[in-house]
């Protein structure tokens, strides 16, 4: 696995929905960047004379296009969201990775309960081939929760229910913190991820539950899960946080 330093060049970048810009890079000579689903890279970004580290999951569904995708929530007064946000296609950026441990492994067959907020879904859809071959297998199952404010915040979406129509073994919950349209889809829910998570009795014995996104929605997370019995054995976490 590589901890190289590379440039990245940016490809294109839209919004994704209202407050999550998607951004493509391609490393710089066109080599591919190899990953383990799961993953994040650093940005290295000048700003005022230093540096700032900025950590990505990686959001690319492996084997689809030969770009590293990012999906950035904007963060107000934030100073690499803004420099990120600025950048027009050509834009250079150096990065180093991959790194992290929030990875599928070689577990037991049981149920993953995989949690998100926000760009927090970026690793599960890094992991939908890894999730689309364990789920055929028939040895797992796989509830996919993510914790938005509204349905026009559901960031790749369609991906996560598209897997849930072509297989049952999977199902795909959207928890809205603010807005439930109204008549609400089958997989849409009002409140809280956290909350939503602990209405499907989670179970240590045969539950792998993976958190990632918003510290504050991990820890509530994490102390709930504790009660019923996880360890750190059973619960992997990705907390997205500022570094410098
Ligand atoms: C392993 C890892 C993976 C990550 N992956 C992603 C990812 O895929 N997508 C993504 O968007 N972010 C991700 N993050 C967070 C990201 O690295 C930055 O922290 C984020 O983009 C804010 O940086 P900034 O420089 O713009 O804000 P800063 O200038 O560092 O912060 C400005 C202010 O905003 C607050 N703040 C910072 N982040 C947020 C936030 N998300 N919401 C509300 N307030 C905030 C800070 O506390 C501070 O008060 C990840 C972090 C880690 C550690």
């Amino acid at each position: 696995m590589s901890h190289d330093r590379f440039t990245f060049v940016l490809q294109s970048s839209h919004m994704a929905t209202p407050r999550v810009r998607q951004f493509n890079f391609r490393r710089e000579g066109g080599s591919a960047l190899y990953y383990t689903p799961g993953q994040f890279i650093t940005l290295h970004l000048p700003w005022q004379g230093m540096e700032l580290r900025r950590s990505y999951s990686v959001a690319t569904i492996p084997g689809t296009v030969n770009e590293v995708q990012l999906a950035v929530t904007y963060v107000e007064g934030g100073r690499a969201t803004r420099l990120l946000y600025d950048m027009t296609p050509g834009a250079r950026v150096e990065a180093t990775g991959p790194f992290g441990r929030f990875v599928l492994r070689d577990d037991p067959p049981g149920r993953y309960l995989l949690v998100a907020t926000g760009t927090g879904i970026s690793p599960y859809r890094a992991m939908l081939p890894q999730l689309r071959e364990r789920l055929d297998g028939r040895q797992h199952e796989a509830v996919l929760l993510l914790g938005v404010r509204g349905p026009d915040e559901l960031l790749f979406g369609e991906d996560f229910l598209s897997l849930a129509r072509d297989n049952r073994a999977f199902r795909f919950i959207a928890s809205y913190s603010r807005h439930l349209p109204e008549p609400p889809g089958a997989h849409e829910r009002k409140g809280y991820v956290q909350d939503h998570l602990m209405e499907l009795h989670p179970d240590p014995q045969h539950d792998i539950v993976y958190l990632c996104g918003n510290p504050g929605m991990i820890d509530a997370a994490v102390e709930s899960l504790k009660t019923v019995g996880f360890d750190n054995h059973n619960m992997r976490r990705e907390k997205y946080v500022s570094s410098n």
